[in-house]
């Protein structure tokens, strides 16, 4: 079984500010915020790391992807736009090993890798 600190709290084993969730995905506000809105699309089928997304769940991402631009619609700050990342493995940065979307707002960001 999966068991990264995003499982557990797709299980309520830990709290998380929840912002979202169906049958395919939870939201929740990121425990160190990088900006003033700093929300994780995560799906809920384990899948450690970009590289292993297999061909029949590239609408496991879509999904992030959908979720995080009708919450920023939801949330008014669409217009103004906002940055979603996902880190893959040590140079990217990655910590937890589910697959998850950064959703970035709030405050202009500045040109990536400027
Ligand atoms: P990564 O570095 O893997 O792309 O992103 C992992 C993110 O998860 C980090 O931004 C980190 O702050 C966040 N994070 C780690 N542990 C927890 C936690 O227990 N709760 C919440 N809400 N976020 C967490």
């Amino acid at each position: 079984m999966s068991d990264t600190i995003f499982d557990r709290i797709i299980r309520r084993e830990i709290p998380a500010d929840i912002v979202f969730e169906d049958e395919h995905l939870i939201a929740f506000r990121d425990i160190a915020p990088q900006a003033p809105v700093h929300v994780l699309f995560v799906p809920k089928t384990p899948i450690a790391t970009l590289n292993d997304l297999q061909p029949d769940q590239a609408a496991i991402v879509g999904r992030l992807a959908h979720a995080a631009a009708e919450y920023a619609k939801r949330e008014g700050f669409a217009e103004d736009g906002y940055r979603v990342v996902m880190n893959c493995n040590d140079h990217g940065g990655q910590t937890v090993f589910q697959i998850h979307l950064h959703l970035l707002a709030g405050a202009p960001l500045g040109r990536f890798g400027t």
